[in-house]
């Protein structure tokens, strides 16, 4: 059976994996994202050794994503400096001429959650990781939205609690974005401490919520997807959902007539299937839908 590479480059880690067609997996690695000169080769040598038939990425951004470009496949201008205008999938494929596909971390993340996961059966869908960044993988009529670049969810605008003590929030760029107000460091920052050590009940979370349901009010009211997945360490505390599902009502104030969310919002706004792999196992279908030559 042919081989599939997959690799989920991330800011902190990149993991890589070698999957047979059928989507068993045969082998996983993980490395620390250093600069290209100490990454790439490690990563070079483990698609080399496996003989790969195809190669799947899904990475952190931005990324030209366009086959067009003179520049397809580069990291563009990252703040991870190193990293900046790289050329990753051309570099990767190390001179093989074999079928490959390149998507951000977050879309690769909900191809996997559209076709095996979460939103099985949805051909519209978004998945957002809250962590130590914000990002948007969005699903639109079977295939994920490049569009210009790609979407930059975790940058859209929101308007700041009346109760939070730091409303412009961390990010270096804007004033009040979702991931300078949401993701885990500016939750960090909020409360002085570090988010995964507060208890369920602290107030920084219904400020958290009250940020979550703006994003997934505007998901809804701009994109209309039959699901919304919220993954990332943030999600990792569980009572934290049912805040988002209870305060996204609250602000579609019914003007939404639809029973998935007035009934069911509980499958609504989910958790993701297959995290911590969600944009692993994305990454493989990239790989396995260019092999197939449908990427
Ligand atoms: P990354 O985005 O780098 O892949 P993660 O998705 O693991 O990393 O997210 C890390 C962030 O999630 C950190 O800011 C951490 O404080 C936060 N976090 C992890 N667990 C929890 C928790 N149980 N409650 C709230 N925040 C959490
Ligand atoms: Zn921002």
């Amino acid at each position: 059976m042919r081989k599939i590479g997959a690799l989920e480059a991330g800011g902190t880690k990149m993991v890589l994996a070698i999957y047979q067609e059928d989507g068993t997996e045969l082998e996983r690695i993980t490395l620390p994202t250093e600069t290209p000169e100490v990454t790439m080769p490690k990563m070079i040598k483990f698609f080399r050794e496996h003989n790969i038939d195809a190669l799947g990425v899904g990475t952190f951004g931005p990324v030209d994503l366009n086959p067009e470009s003179p520049t397809y496949g580069y990291i563009t201008s990252t703040p991870k400096l190193a990293w900046k205008n790289y050329p990753l999938l051309e570099k990767l494929l190390d001179g093989q001429d074999i079928p490959a596909g390149i998507d951000t971390d977050v879309n690769a993340a909900i191809i996997a959650e559209a076709e095996l996961g979460a939103a099985r059966g949805c051909q519209n869908a978004v998945y957002v990781t809250i962590g130590t960044g914000i990002g948007g993988g969005v699903y639109s009529n079977g295939k994920t939205v490049h569009g210009l670049l790609h979407p930059e969810v975790g940058h859209a605008l929101l308007k700041p609690h009346p109760d939070d003590p730091n409303p412009r929030g961390v990010c270096p760029y804007h004033e009040s974005c979702m991931e300078g107000l949401a993701a885990g460091p500016a939750i960090g920052a909020r409360v002085q401490g570090d988010a995964k050590d507060l208890p369920d009940d602290h107030p920084t979370f219904a400020i958290e919520a009250y940020y979550l349901a703006q994003m997934c009010v505007n998901l809804i009211m701009t994109l209309s997807p039959e699901r919304i997945i919220l993954g990332g360490g943030v999600m990792q505390r569980q009572s934290l959902i049912k805040q988002v599902r209870e305060e996204t009502l609250r602000l579609l104030n019914g003007y939404i007539q639809h029973p998935a969310i007035l009934e069911h919002i509980d499958e609504y706004i989910v958790t993701p299937d297959l995290f911590p792999v969600s944009g692993l196992v994305g990454s493989y279908l990239i790989g396995k839908k260019a092999l197939e030559g449908r990427g």
